[in-house]
């Protein structure tokens, strides 16, 4: 039989399993008579029905070559698609890659052999093709409808899962410093390395309020016992050369000096900036007198600034003796 006819019989079939006729179902009786009705061969088959879809249909060849046979299989599959594809869903949202399903409620189900595999495997052994599907299968199992709506859920349950268990992962990327805590919310509260400016960012290592908090206090605590350390010990070296006050400066003051002077500096902050500002030009420190002088070859100098006195006679020449 040609391809044609052939296909032409699954129209048929399918026309005449979509015939609806008056249901005797005495559980129907109350409904409007519009609702009253059943699919013909449901009536005359009562089921049950697991499957969706009409009596599916089957289709076995012989009497030509291998080649031959699966060529006339497809072209009857070609033939009569509307009859067998059923229809395809998909839900248009972000996290699916565009999966669906397919249903079968108005389609009828169609199995393809070969006379010969039917011989040698038996009806139930792995003969049918199920148009729409790869492969040969079993019976029952070439009936089933894998890419059916229960699947594409369970598909989408496991995206969902896999989805939500990278987010948990990235959002452990966001503990914070210090603390360790995850953060409840994707954008989280960061504090710079100034300590004052906020703001609102998805980068791994923030600082929580309270640590940042306890991290403030923390750097001025750190600040504060620093200065206090630098205060002691400048008070403990030579005096500034011209306010005679601390070299580090004046306690609390702007300018006072958060570590220790160095053995260079002459002057406390305040007065090296007094004269950067008046353009003073350098420091000169007093030449030695010819009897300083004297003294120092018999006894080291008290004079703390005896060796910048020294120096500077070198450096200035010639200003020394204006001092
Ligand atoms: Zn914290
Ligand atoms: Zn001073």
């Amino acid at each position: 039989m040609a391809p044609e006819r052939v296909a032409a019989k699954f129209t048929a079939y399918r026309e005449l399993f979509r015939t609806k006729v008056k249901s005797t179902d005495p559980a129907l009786a109350e409904q409007d008579p519009a609702d009253r009705t059943v699919h013909w061969w449901r009536r005359t088959h009562p089921g049950p029905h697991t499957r969706p879809g009409y009596p599916p249909g089957a289709l076995v060849v012989t009497g030509a070559g291998p080649v031959a046979l699966a060529g006339r299989q497809e072209a009857v599959a070609d033939l009569s698609a509307e009859c067998w594809r059923g229809t395809g869903w998909t839900v248009t949202q972000d996290d699916n890659d565009g999966d669906g399903w397919r249903e079968y409620d108005d389609a009828v189900p169609v199995l393809a052999t070969t006379l010969e595999l039917l011989a040698e495997h038996g009806p139930l052994g792995p003969v049918w093709w199920r148009y729409r599907r790869p492969g040969r299968h079993s019976l029952l199992d070439a009936l089933e409808n894998p890419d059916n709506r229960a699947a594409y859920n369970q598909r989408q349950k496991a995206r969902e899962k896999k989805a939500r268990q990278d987010h948990r992962e990235w959002m452990r990327t966001l503990a914070r410093a210090d603390c360790g805590n995850i953060p409840k919310e994707e954008s989280t509260w960061h504090y710079g390395p100034d300590g004052n400016r906020v703001e609102w960012t998805h980068q791994p290592g923030g600082r929580c309020w309270t640590c940042h908090q306890e991290h403030t206090e923390r750097l001025e605590r750190e600040a504060q016992e620093q200065l206090e350390a630098a205060r002691a010990a400048n008070a403990a070296l030579r005096r500034c050369w011209t306010c005679r006050g601390s070299i580090g400066g004046k306690a609390g003051s702007e300018l006072e000096l958060s570590e220790k002077a160095g053995p260079d500096r002459l002057e406390c902050p305040q007065c090296a900036a007094d004269r950067e500002a008046g353009e003073l030009g350098p420091l000169v420190l007093p030449v030695p007198t010819r009897r300083e002088q004297v003294a120092a070859l018999v006894s080291a100098p008290d004079d703390p600034w005896w060796e910048d006195r020294v120096l500077h006679a070198k450096l200035y020449p010639s200003r020394g003796r204006r001092v």
